[in-house]
């Protein structure tokens, strides 16, 4: 075995259980913060498990909290863990927990949706993109009001290979509300399979590794809790600006039950609509008819470069949004009420 194995061996000593660190600082759940703990050892053993060998790792948690996961992850023979934790009330059991790996455990105390980063580690743990994953992994059982935001942001961060990914295909291992996970990982034809679904598997690999039932966490959340491991693709499946696929992606979601067309057409205003959506159809080649949910992959990149090419021709349809024209229409109707004066058509 190479000579890695020194903090491999590595095994936290005995320490007061994460219930009594909780007892000892008086760390309440606040349930504004959706804060809901998991004690069982066991249970954060396997979610950390999920993110492949950690031996020499570097880390950063999200959200550790009373700090069970952070156990079970200096547990696992990684070389440095940094943790960024928004409550400054768990900061004096991460300490204690710092003290006991030491020259292990960065803290941070800070909110991870502003937090940069892309300055968190040395250059030193990046690989190229195209070559295979860093050994950087990013872990978190975070609040359901955080991680949905968070992975569209660091989606977005995939694409165009900054914050987490300026050190190459960094993998993250995350929990969601179990409905959020089933959503990330849907495949075509699937009744979750939504605008997240294609976001996050155009450019990962994403897979639901258990889900943990809401009993298992203290408190005890409403719902379930999905475990989802993400590794950025080398090559995305659509090669268009995010934004751009994310405009496509949202407009065809927006009728998810009706014929793809529909939501293609909201992409244009009403005086060019119905040419240019049968335009973009035809050069995507793609059926019409066909509902939302049962478009692939291939089918939403051949929609996304139809629209791209649409939008080269005619620059103004990026700053297109219909939603924006409808609002403008409410507005108009309501002043034309106020003045007493008929609304244009
Ligand atoms: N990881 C711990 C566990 O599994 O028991 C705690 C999980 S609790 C669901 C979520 C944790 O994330 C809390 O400690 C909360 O304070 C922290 N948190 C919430 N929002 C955060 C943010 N924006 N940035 C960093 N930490 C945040």
């Amino acid at each position: 075995m190479a000579a890695t194995g020194k903090l491999a061996f590595f095994r936290l000593p005995p320490l007061p259980t994460v219930g009594e660190l909780i007892k000892l600082y008086n760390l309440r759940a606040e349930k504004q913060l959706s804060q809901n703990f998991l004690f069982d050892l066991r249970l954060t053993d396997k979610i950390v498990r999920q993110a492949g060998s950690l031996r020499d790792a570097h880390v950063c948690e999200v959200g550790p909290g009373p700090g069970g996961l952070t156990r079970s992850i200096l547990n696992a023979g990684v070389s440095e863990l940094l943790v960024v934790e928004k409550d400054s009330r768990f900061i004096p059991g991460l300490k204690l927990l710092s003290e006991a790996a030491p020259g292990m455990l960065r803290i941070v105390h800070g909110d991870i949706l502003t937090y940069r980063m892309d300055r968190g580690f040395t250059e030193a743990v990046s690989k190229p993109w195209e070559e295979d994953p860093p050994n950087l992994h990013i872990i978190g059982n975070l609040p359901f009001s955080v991680s949905t935001p968070l992975i569209i942001k660091w989606l977005e961060n995939v694409a165009n290979r900054t914050g987490p990914f300026v050190y190459g295909r960094t993998r993250l291992t995350l929990t969601f509300q179990k409905e959020v996970a089933e959503r990330l990982t849907a495949c075509t034809g699937s009744r979750q399979r939504s605008r997240l679904s294609i976001m996050a598997q155009y450019l990962c690999t994403v897979r639901n590794c258990f889900t943990i039932p809401g009993r298992a966490f203290v408190p005890k959340p409403e719902v379930d809790v999905g475990v989802v491991h993400f590794t950025p693709l080398v090559q995305p499946q659509i090669a268009q600006p995010f934004k751009l696929v994310e405009k496509v992606v949202r407009n065809v979601f927006q009728f998810r039950r009706k014929h793809c067309h529909k939501g293609v057409e909201k992409l244009f205003p009403e005086a060019c609509r119905p040419e240019l959506t049968q335009e973009m159809m035809q050069k995507a080649d793609v059926d019409p008819v066909l509902r939302p949910t049962e478009l692939t992959i291939p089918q939403f990149r051949a929609l996304a470069d139809a629209y791209a090419q649409l939008c080269a021709h005619e620059p103004s349809l990026l700053s297109y949004e219909f939603r924006e024209e409808l609002r403008l229409k409410r507005l108009s109707r309501i002043r034309n009420k106020t003045k007493g004066t008929t609304p244009s058509p």
